[in-house]
């Protein structure tokens, strides 16, 4: 405990994916300190992942494109379940936060005229993800890690010192320390050495990720344990809507090493449809009553569209995520899946070979490598994976503070954007958008206040838990994470019912003394069991907060099926529930969804409001219009 490295600075980023980088970036430009802290190596978020683009209604492709289009496919996406005003605020500036990107050197593919092109997506009624073939979050992340390096050598020529502008990587934040009421620094540890590191400061970014490893099939990668959810919890902070987790319909399904690993969305915005084992395109089948307007219910209308998308409907290929998604479950359900128990997914005999290695090419190569499966001349096999959680800690709109003084939350750890389902491409976007107000606030919070301190009683308390797995004689880490894995899996998953998440949260309590006494073997240099014994406890109360959510909340939306309660319910709609906790425990209750403008009410039918709303809301709003 006495080895512990200290440092302060104006503005700890806790995160380097798109959304720390973008705040780190503004904050420094703000004048202010910055440090940067990311679990895994620099540059490896998930943010380097994203595959299929940014969402951003530039109108390159089709100029009938701008921010009200793209709010409300944003707000349909979601099923009016979001927060109205970040919904708005996104599509507002997500296309000046791509030029900015160029203008920090990124280079997104083009139309031939030279525009930055865009690609079509589900949910998005024009083509609107700028993209850079299949690997955009890649130059996002190279563009954003660049712009650092310049700001750090404009520092070093402007004579500043080099910890104006730190990154500090393979280091993982276990602890907040507040003071009444406000933030005040992290604790964490190195994870090569195990050396404790203590960063007082007064603005703290949140900005790490999402939950996806507390499920076995999973397109995340293993940092993503709900650090920033839990954290933010134990700091006194809420979460919302955390029963809304998003199965892609789309992962590996074989072989059964990289079950999970995603398959771009692209596959299908490019032209791939989904077949079941007796080859029928069953996606017509499960088009709902709400969408039946923009999505065709024949193969030649959705042909037509690529090439005439002004006069036809929209391949239902395209529904938005949590759809398709759930149509996929359906057949393999139904008996009608591949061998090993997913979907066909085929580009190769709907586009030439060329064609499909020069804009999918991460995926030509992906199955290639891991499945040994052409996807030029072959279908690929697919079916859900746990994606994204739409869920997480509730922020004011525009300044994206938390509920705690100091504590801003930025990309998909902050909850209320993306509604109860988040559209492919919205994420990226996101990011960049709230990154950058998250940095813009923070600094701002960092100028009004003293710089805080942290007592040796706290510091020494946080390195007590963080110590805590040596100390015991008790259960292997990843038997544990095996079995939470399982509990989510097999009763807290894509379908959902009353009596099998009272299971789960039973199965789940049980769990709780098990990770308090779980154990760590060996010292703290390079201990991955250690490293997960203390993720654990971040994921079991992102579970928690996830099945209670699930539970209370009977009805079926978005990123959220419950077998036993079909169908949206309008009084529901009103409803963002909200996970706190209280003491150790999750405790939930019940807050009313922002009510939209009559401005921005205004941009809909009231017939199709009124498949969401109740009478009283969307009449109210039709009177207020006229
Ligand atoms: P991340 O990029 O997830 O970064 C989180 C950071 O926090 C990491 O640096 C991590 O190491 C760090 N961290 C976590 N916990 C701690 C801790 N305790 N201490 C210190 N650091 C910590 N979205 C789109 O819009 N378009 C797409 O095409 C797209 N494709 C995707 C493809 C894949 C395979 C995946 C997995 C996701 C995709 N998404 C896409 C979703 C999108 O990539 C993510 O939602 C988004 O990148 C999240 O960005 P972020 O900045 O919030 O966090």
């Amino acid at each position: 405990i006495n080895d512990v490295e200290h440092l302060a600075c104006d503005v700890l980023v806790i995160g380097a994916g798109g959304a720390g980088l973008r705040a780190a970036v503004e904050a420094r430009l703000a004048g202010k300190s910055v440090i940067v802290i990311s679990k895994s190596l620099f540059g490896k978020a998930h943010t380097v992942m994203a595959e299929g683009g940014a969402a951003a209604a530039m109108g390159n492709v089709n100029s009938n494109d701008n921010w009200q289009v793209h709010f409300r496919d944003t707000m349909r996406g979601g099923k009016f379940l979001n927060n109205y005003r970040m919904a708005e605020i996104h599509a507002q500036e997500a296309p000046d936060r791509i030029w900015e990107l160029e203008t920090y050197g990124a280079l997104f593919d083009r139309t031939a005229d030279g525009k930055i092109s865009q690609r079509n997506f589900g949910g998005h009624e024009y083509p609107r993800l700028a993209h850079v073939g299949d690997r955009t979050g890649l130059e996002l992340i190279r563009t954003l890690q660049q712009k650092l390096v310049s700001l750090q050598q404009d520092d070093e020529a402007a004579g500043e010192s080099e910890d104006k502008l730190q990154v500090i990587d393979e280091t993982t934040i276990t602890e907040l320390f507040t003071d009444g009421g406000a933030v005040k620094g992290a604790f964490g540890y190195r994870r090569s050495t195990g050396r404790f590191i203590a960063i007082a400061a007064p603005a703290i970014v949140l900005a790490t990720g999402g939950i996806g490893r507390s499920f076995k099939v999973t397109s995340n990668s293993w940092e993503y344990t709900g650090d920033g959810h839990a954290l933010a919890m134990r700091a006194g902070a809420k979460l919302i809507n955390m029963e809304f987790i998003q199965f892609h319909p789309t992962g590996m399904v074989w072989p059964p090493s990289v079950r999970g690993i995603l398959v771009t969305e692209s596959v299908r915005g490019d032209g791939g449809i989904l077949k079941n084992s007796e080859g029928k395109r069953f996606m017509f089948d499960y088009i709902p009553e709400v969408f039946k307007a923009q999505y065709a219910d024949n193969p030649e209308e959705a042909d037509r569209w690529y090439t005439d998308p002004d006069t036809n409907r929209r391949p239902p290929e395209l529904l938005p995520r949590d759809e398709v998604a759930r149509a996929i479950n359906s057949e393999v359900k139904a008996g009608r899946g591949t061998e090993h128990g997913g979907v066909y997914l085929d580009i190769a005999s709907r586009r030439d070979a060329e064609t499909i290695r020069k804009k999918l090419p991460s995926m030509y190569h992906q199955f290639k490598e891991l499945a040994d499966v052409d996807i030029t001349a072959e279908p690929m096999e697919v079916g859900p994976t746990c994606h994204y959680i739409m869920g997480g800690i509730e922020v004011d709109a525009d300044t994206t503070a938390s509920a705690v003084a100091g504590l801003f939350a930025a990309g998909e750890v902050s909850g209320g954007m993306h509604g109860s389902n988040r559209l492919g491409g919205n994420s990226l976007s996101d990011l960049l958008v709230f990154g950058k107000r998250a940095g813009e606030y923070a600094a701002e919070h960092a100028s009004a206040s003293e710089p805080p301190k942290l007592t040796d009683a706290e510091i020494a308390a946080a390195a007590e838990e963080a110590l805590r797995p040596f100390g015991n004689d008790g259960e292997n880490p990843y038997a544990l994470q095996n079995a939470m894995q399982a509990i989510n899996g097999r009763l807290v998953g894509i379908i959902r019912k009353a009596g099998e998440l009272e299971e789960a949260l039973t199965e789940l309590a049980t769990l709780k003394e098990r990770i308090a006494n779980v154990s760590a073997g060996g010292g703290r240099a390079y201990n991955p069991g250690w490293h997960l014994a203390l993720d654990l406890r971040n994921m079991y109360v992102c579970s928690v907060a996830t099945a209670m959510a699930a539970l209370e909340r009977d009805e079926s939306r978005g990123g959220h099926t419950r077998e036993d309660a079909p169908g949206m319910n309008p009084e529901w709609r009103k409803v963002n529930l909200v996970a706190s906790l209280d003491g150790e425990d999750v405790r939930l209750t019940r807050q009313a969804v922002p009510t939209m403008t009559p401005g921005l009410l205004g941009l809909f039918e009231t017939t199709e409001l009124s498949k969401y709303m109740t009478p009283e809301e969307y009449q109210s709003s039709s009177t207020e219009q006229e």
